[in-house]
C-alpha cells in the first residue's frame, strides 16, 4: 500500500535576473519509504527543488505538503523534519567523527548518555565503528560521506535528502557506496530523495525516478518503465542510447502498431502520442530504437511482423561484453546495434559487409503528434 509522504503542488520559482523560471508549475507525489530520484541534465532545477523542500530556498508559488499538511513557505531548514546530505561532505574539520555525528543532537540539548547511544547506533549502521576519534581530514571520500550520512540520519529525519552525494568519489568507491546507501535505506525503511544527473546511478538505486527538464517533470516511473516506455523523446534521449529514425509518414497498421515511412523504408512501431506544442514540434514524428534491441538476422527465426533491414557495416568497435556496430541503412539513416562478440565472430562480420538486421516493432517507439 502506497502512502504519500510528500506532495509538491504547482511549485514555481524564478530567480532574480533570470528570464525563465527554474521551477515551472512542478507537481510530484513521493510515497512513504521509497527511494525516489530526481534525474535530469545540468541546470534543469533538481538541486533547487531539493533545496526548496529542505527550506533553503522559498517558492514563488505552490505548496510543499508533508503528511497532508502544507509546510509554511518561509519555515527554515531547522523547522522542517528533513536532513540533507550535500555533494561536498561539509563536515566540521576540527571535530572528530563522533562529534560531527553528535553535533545535531547536542544542539538540541539531548542528554549525553542518549547522544552516545544514538551516535553508536549510527556508527554501526554506516560501518564507521573504530573511526569515532578520527578527524575528517584523515578519512577517505567514501568514509567522509558515510559520516555525512550518519550525521544526517542521527536526527531521525522524516525524509533524507541527498544532493549528488557520490559525485566526488571515484568510480569504484561510487559503485560500492551506491550499494551501501540502498541497503541503508531499505534497512531503515526511510524515504530518500536523491538528486543525480547520472542515469545509471538513478537506475541502480531508485524505486521511482522523476526525469526533469527545464523546471518541469517529463516523466515519473520505475527505472525499467522509464527505459522501455519513455513518454517523450527527451526522456528516451536522456535515459540510455537510442537511434533516432525521422519519419516522413505515419499511417495506421494492424494490431497495436503504426506503419512508418523513413527514407524509403517501411517499418512498424508502437505509437506514443505526445502533445505537440510549439516547443516540441521537432520532437514529434520521430521513431526510436535502442541499440541492444537490434539483432542480426542470420540463423534466427524471425516472427513475420518484425522489422527487417539490410545495411552496410561502417564501424565496428569491440567493447568487451558487446560489439558496437554502426550500419548505414540508406543515405539518411544510420543505425547503431550492440551485438554479442560471439555472434560477430561466428558470422565473421567486419567493416564493409552487408548484413541483415531485425527488431521487434514493440521496441520501436514512434513519437507522434495528433496527426492521425
Ligand atoms: P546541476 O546538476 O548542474 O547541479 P541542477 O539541475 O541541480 O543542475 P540547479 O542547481 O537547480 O540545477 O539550477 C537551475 C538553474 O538555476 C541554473 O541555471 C542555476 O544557475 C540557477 N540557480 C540556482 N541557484 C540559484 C541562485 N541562488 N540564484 C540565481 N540562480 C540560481
Amino acid at each position: 500500500m502506497f502512502t504519500p509522504v510528500l506532495q509538491i503542488r504547482n511549485l514555481s520559482k524564478t530567480f532574480v535576473n533570470h528570464e525563465k523560471p527554474v521551477l515551472d508549475g512542478l507537481n510530484l507525489t513521493i510515497q512513504k519509504g521509497e527511494f525516489f530520484s530526481l534525474l535530469g541534465p545540468s541546470g534543469c532545477g533538481k538541486t533547487t527543488l531539493l533545496r526548496m523542500i529542505a527550506g533553503f530556498e522559498h517558492q514563488d508559488q505552490g505548496e510543499i505538503i508533508l503528511d497532508g499538511v502544507p509546510l509554511s513557505r518561509d519555515s527554515s531548514p531547522r523547522e522542517r523534519p528533513f536532513n540533507i546530505v550535500f555533494q561536498k561532505y561539509a563536515l566540521f574539520p576540527h571535530m572528530s567523527v563522533f562529534d560531527n555525528i553528535a553535533f545535531g543532537l547536542r544542539a538540541k540539548k539531548v542528554p549525553e548518555t542518549q547522544v552516545k547511544t544514538q551516535v553508536h547506533e549510527m556508527l554501526q549502521l554506516t560501518k564507521l565503528v573504530g573511526f569515532e576519534s578520527r578527524l575528517p581530514t584523515t578519512l577517505s571520500g567514501g568514509q567522509a560521506q558515510r559520516v555525512a550520512v550518519a550525521r544526517a540520519l542521527v536526527n531521525k529525519p522524516r525524509i533524507l535528502l541527498l544532493d549528488e552525494p557520490l559525485s566526488a568519489l571515484d568510480l569504484k568507491m561510487r559503485a560500492h557506496m551506491q550499494k551501501e546507501i540502498r541497503d541503508l535505506q531499505q534497512q531503515l525503511g526511510l524515504t530518500f530523495i536523491y538528486v543525480t544527473h547520472d542515469q545509471e546511478e538513478a537506475f541502480a538505486l531508485s524505486d521511482r525516478i522523476a526525469v526533469m527538464n527545464e523546471g518541469r517533470i517529463e516523466q515519473v516511473d520505475q527505472p525499467l518503465a522509464l527505459y522501455d516506455e519513455p513518454k517523450s523523446l527527451f526522456v528516451a534521449r536522456f535515459v540510455g542510447n537510442i537511434t533516432e529514425i525521422p519519419t516522413q509518414q505515419i499511417t495506421e497498421s494492424e494490431g497495436p502498431f503504426v506503419q512508418i515511412l523513413s527514407h524509403g523504408l517501411q517499418l512498424k512501431g508502437k505509437p506514443q502520442k505526445i502533445q505537440k506544442t510549439q516547443k516540441n514540434a521537432e520532437l514529434a514524428n520521430m521513431a526510436i530504437i535502442r541499440p541492444e534491441r537490434i539483432d542480426l538476422e542470420i540463423g534466427r527465426e524471425v516472427p513475420p511482423y518484425y522489422n527487417r533491414l539490410k545495411g552496410k557495416v561502417v564501424r565496428s568497435v569491440f567493447r568487451g561484453t558487446y560489439v558496437e556496430i554502426e550500419i548505414q541503412i540508406s543515405d539518411g539513416l544510420r543505425l547503431q546495434a550492440l551485438i554479442p562478440p560471439h555472434e560477430v565472430e561466428k558470422n565473421k562480420i567486419k567493416e564493409g559487409d552487408l548484413i541483415p538486421l531485425c527488431f521487434d516493432p514493440e521496441d520501436t517507439i514512434v513519437f507522434m503528434g495528433d496527426q492521425i
